[in-house]
């Protein structure tokens, strides 16, 4: 662990005492370390999770020399150069059904897709290109050594790594392992995220909301953004705003978890309980990040396990989770770091903004009709307009320099496909 984190507040005072968001992202990630531990898994329950052990191939991919469409093997070399070839058809070669026997000069075999090649041929005609009577097969014209033959290894070379430690594992990687007969698949553990609400004026759903009270959304965008095969989210509930509530919670969560995030309680004023409570118990630094929504975090750790307190307003809690807490959990889950996608779209409307803070503001990406993308707001964009975050697909970026854009100006846009 990095004793800068959390004393060293000189890196901080960027403008104000405020953190920029890509410095924030770095100091949080260079807090973490990820997990080492190792499981083993049937492949088929391995989608999404971290390879954690590199796999190379025993075998060549393909592993024998096959015909990539339905056709006629024949020896290349039995060509007419200036008139038809005429060859006389001596078997079949199905996929899974091999021709064993010779095939002699002037000799041809019936093929399918993926059968093996028999031995004394190299090349496939397509069958479509040649005329069949009976046992003789005409081929008109010419052909390349070759062609319509997938050769042994073109895939995979025997000894090949396929997969590296770090990758997340998609369905294609499910089917280079199982291509290659690998049924178990090293990757680390899942990661145990706890996760709570703090707030006296949280309400749980399914009970009448008294005057001053609202539903606590923040835990159900928490249960769904956490929501991944790499890790196991526990909800903990809504914590009230009381000094021995708040270090019971935390230090319940922390026994049980790798990591504990918080919504809420991380502003000026009710910082307190949570300062307190982490000082006494652990360690915890206030972070003032130049974003909006956001701003206000608690980075720390309790024992062994890290403590990330995100702001209270949906908007912002959501904002912080995908440019801070995703990436942080992907570094403790193992995952080789990847960068969001971010695309340049025309901005169909002016949006304002006065340099100081970077913005993620809620937008709608489309393509038009000329396959230009545009890009406009998904609604009013205050931090607790959670209904423009449901409408949205995308962050439309704008730098803590940015004093607006006009309609028409570019924009950098990240997408939210990919991002969760
Ligand atoms: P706080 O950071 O606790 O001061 O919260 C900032 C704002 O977010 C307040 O308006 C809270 O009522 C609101 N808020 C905090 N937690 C939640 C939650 N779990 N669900 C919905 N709103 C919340
Ligand atoms: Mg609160």
């Amino acid at each position: 662990m990095t004793d800068s984190l959390l004393h060293d507040s000189s890196a901080c005072d960027q403008a104000a005492g405020l953190l920029g968001v890509d410095q924030a992202r770095e100091k949080l990630l260079d807090y973490i370390d990820p997990i080492t531990e190792i499981e083993y898994l049937p492949i088929k329950d391995a989608l999404q999770r971290i390879v954690a052990t590199p796999v190379h191939s025993a075998i060549a991919i393909p592993p024998f020399a096959n015909s990539a469409m339905d056709g006629y093997a024949i020896r290349h070399a039995d060509l007419q150069a200036e008139q038809d070839t005429v060859l006389e058809l001596v078997g079949d070669s199905f996929a899974g059904a091999p021709y064993t026997g010779r095939v002699r000069t002037g000799e041809c075999v019936r093929i399918m897709t993926g059968a093996p090649l028999p031995e004394d041929c190299d090349t496939v005609i397509m069958q479509e290109q040649v005329q069949r009577d009976g046992r003789r097969i005409r081929i008109p014209g010419r052909a390349c050594a070759g062609q319509n033959v997938r050769l042994p290894g073109e895939d995979i070379e025997p000894g090949t790594e396929v997969l590296q430690p770090g990758k997340q594992l998609q369905a294609a990687d499910l089917g280079v392992l199982a291509s290659i007969g690998q049924a178990e698949i090293g990757v680390y553990r899942r990661i145990r995220v706890a996760f709570f609400s703090t707030g006296d004026e949280l309400c749980s759903v399914g009970t009448p909301l008294a005057f001053g009270q609202i539903y606590d959304s923040n835990r159900y965008l928490l249960q769904g953004m956490l929501t991944q095969p790499a890790i196991d989210a526990i909800d903990m509930g809504v914590i009230p705003d009381q000094r021995e509530a708040v270090e019971q919670a935390f230090t319940d969560a922390a026994r049980i978890s790798d990591v504990v995030i918080t919504s809420g309680g991380v502003s000026v004023g009710e910082a307190d309980y949570v300062k307190d409570t982490l000082e006494k118990i652990g360690e915890v630094n206030f972070w003032k990040v130049a974003m909006k929504p956001g701003k206000p975090m608690a980075i720390g750790r309790i024992g062994d396990c890290y403590f990330l307190g995100l702001p209270g307003n949906p908007v912002s809690t959501m904002a912080t989770f995908y440019q801070f807490a995703l990436p942080a959990l992907k570094k403790l889950t193992g995952q080789t770091r990847t960068q969001p996608l971010i695309v340049s779209a025309r901005c169909l409307q002016a949006l304002k903004k006065t340099p100081g803070r970077a913005e993620f503001q809620r937008g709608l990406l489309t393509r038009n009709d000329d396959g230009v993308l545009e890009v406009a707001a998904a609604g009013a964009q205050g931090s607790h307009i959670l209904t423009s975050m449901s409408k949205a697909n995308c962050f439309i970026l704008l730098s803590a320099e940015s004093a607006g854009v006009d309609a028409g100006d570019q924009v950098d846009v990240q997408p939210f496909y990919g991002l969760f």
